[in-house]
């Protein structure tokens, strides 16, 4: 497996690759769910390309780019055992030079969910997978579900821009006991780690009403409220039940949806999702 920082050691390696390649974008501090994503590029392609990076842009003043995880070691001894073939973990420096002013920014899908309290994530999010398929040129790359609004983000943008790229959505995942994996665990003490729980207790209660026949999307968002509002280490940021494509919010009764929530533990904040009648 070959490590690379700047863009033309990156070039010269991806040059070397055999086609097709497939990209996993990753902000390190790796754990089953990415490796899922490599595993699955693995399956699927002739090469596989990681990248490692803590995109600053797509963090907020007072969120969490100086505390974010960083375990290089361990995140590159997973890569290879996984067969990756290149890793690209470029610095702030070689992404964002001096008088950078390029941004990529996606409109309308932006501005809910996630977007609302965290307005400049999405801009830092595109503009560096932009900045990352351009470098690696990719034919196909994975992302996870886990982000689903990310997801739905990164598809707009492939298709506005003409990226002759294929997304392939891989599926969350979890815990034994249900959360979701992610990096920001790390930061929950065993009493925060439990209460986490919620998100997914919340989200499957839900579609389990649906399935009994519950299909108001106002009382599916009740549900998950209440259930979060029981959880006293936990406060529920929002919960949606949307369209899975426009993202728009839906009233009344659903034939499909994504539920979606944030939820803070303490200072964490935790993010998930489910389909329901899909
Ligand atoms: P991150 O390092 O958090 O930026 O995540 C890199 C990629 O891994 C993104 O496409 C995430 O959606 C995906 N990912 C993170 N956690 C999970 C998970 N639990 N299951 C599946 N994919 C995940």
């Amino acid at each position: 497996m070959k490590t690379v920082v700047t863009i033309s050691e990156l070039r010269s390696a991806r040059l070397e690759l055999a086609e097709p390649v497939g990209l996993v974008p990753t902000m390190g501090y790796l754990h089953e769910g990415h490796l899922s994503l490599a595993k699955r590029a693995r399956e699927e392609c002739a090469s596989v390309v990681a990248t490692i990076f803590i995109n600053p842009t797509q963090f907020a003043p007072e969120e969490d780019l100086d505390s974010y995880p960083r375990d290089l070691d361990k995140d590159l001894a997973l890569l290879e055992e996984v067969g990756v073939d290149l890793v690209w973990m470029p610095t702030p420096e070689v992404m964002y030079p001096e008088n950078y002013q390029t941004w990529v920014t996606v409109d309308e899908l932006t501005h809910v969910l996630e977007g609302t309290s965290r307005p400049t994530h999405f801009q830092g999010v595109t503009t560096v997978v932009a900045k990352l398929f351009n470098g690696v040129l990719p034919q196909k790359t994975y992302f996870g579900q886990k982000d689903a609004q990310q997801v739905v983000v990164i598809q707009r943008m492939l298709q506005d821009l003409n990226f002759p790229i294929e997304i392939v959505v891989c599926p969350i995942v979890r815990e034994p006991d249900g959360l979701a994996m992610s990096s920001r665990n790390y930061y929950l003490n065993p009493e925060q780690r439990q209460a986490a729980t919620v998100l997914y207790r919340a989200l499957t209660a839900a579609k389990e009403a649906f399935e009994a026949g519950e299909q108001q999307a106002e009382k599916l968002r009740a549900i998950v409220t209440n259930k979060v509002n029981a959880e006293s280490l936990a406060e529920l940021e929002y919960i949606s039940c949307a369209h899975p494509e426009t993202l728009i919010e839906l009233e009344g009764a659903i034939e499909g949806a994504l539920l979606s929530m944030a939820v803070c533990v303490g200072k964490t904040r935790l993010i998930d999702n489910i389909f329901v009648g899909k």
